[in-house]
């Protein structure tokens, strides 16, 4: 099996180290990940200038653009094969409920999905690589099921896995995504030159959090499988909208 992996954190990330030694396990393993942090790129690809690929002394690939640009420039051109799974992260934070919008890990993950290839994205659902170990312990579990029983047509993961003790988890749950409160209100502040700048807030707490959601499972000790997908064509809204077209 070839997998390719990628994140958002960067190539130096503990949390990409962690995902391909795992990932070795299992079959060949090309690394391919951004120059630096990019973490809320969410699906952005680079149009306006080249992008190059570097080998760090590791092996690993790095390039300077965002998730999406690594999983697309392996995919479409510099790997010689199609890979036969994309994996993505371990990200340094959670990735439930509306962060997908702005992820950078689930965005690497979908971009190896769009082009057709079975994808997971790992978050570590608490920041800073404590119990990064319980995330490994995830993939390998799933990586040894999928090995097993390959997805009968590709399928987009997100899976979060709580910072506890690998006795302490409880399993894996499949759950849908919950919600967050609003963002936090932006950050006013001053540069050295007394300029007004911003930056941009924490993430909202969890509001849409009950059983089932991914917010729920991870809170109570389980790692959350949410599978994705792509089109936001609201369904129930086909109805309501020609009504409000055609009405006198
Ligand atoms: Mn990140």
């Amino acid at each position: 099996m070839r997998i390719l992996i990628s994140n958002d954190d960067g190539y130096f990330s503990p949390g990409i180290e962690a995902l391909a030694e795992v990932a070795r396990e299992f079959g060949e393993v090309t690394v391919i990940a951004p120059e630096r942090d990019r973490s809320g790129a969410s699906n952005s690809l680079t149009l306006d200038r080249p992008l190059s690929v570097r080998v760090a002394a590791n092996g690993f690939l790095y390039l300077n653009g965002t998730p999406t640009d690594c999983v697309h420039v392996a995919v479409t051109g510099l790997l010689d094969h199609k890979p036969d799974l994309v994996l993505s992260g371990i990200n340094d934070g959670a990735n439930m409920g509306d962060d997908t919008i702005y992820s950078g890990t689930v965005a690497a993950a979908m971009e190896g999905y769009l082009l057709g290839v079975p994808a997971i994205a790992f978050s570590l659902a608490r920041r800073g690589h404590e119990n990064l170990g319980t995330a490994a312990g995830v993939a390998r579990q799933l990586l040894r099921r999928y090995v097993a029983a390959p997805f009968p047509a590709p399928m987009l993961l997100n899976v979060n896995v709580p910072a506890i003790a690998p006795e302490r988890l409880r399993g894996i749950q499949i759950t849908r995504l919950g919600r967050r409160h609003m963002a936090e209100p932006v950050v006013r502040t001053q540069n050295p030159r007394g300029e007004t700048i911003y930056w941009i807030g924490p993430a909202g707490g969890a509001k849409e959090a009950g059983p089932g959601t991914d917010f729920y499972a991870v809170e109570q000790g389980w790692a959350s499988l949410t599978p994705l997908d792509i089109d936001l064509t609201a369904a129930h809204a086909l109805g309501p909208v020609r009504d409000w077209l055609n009405a006198e």
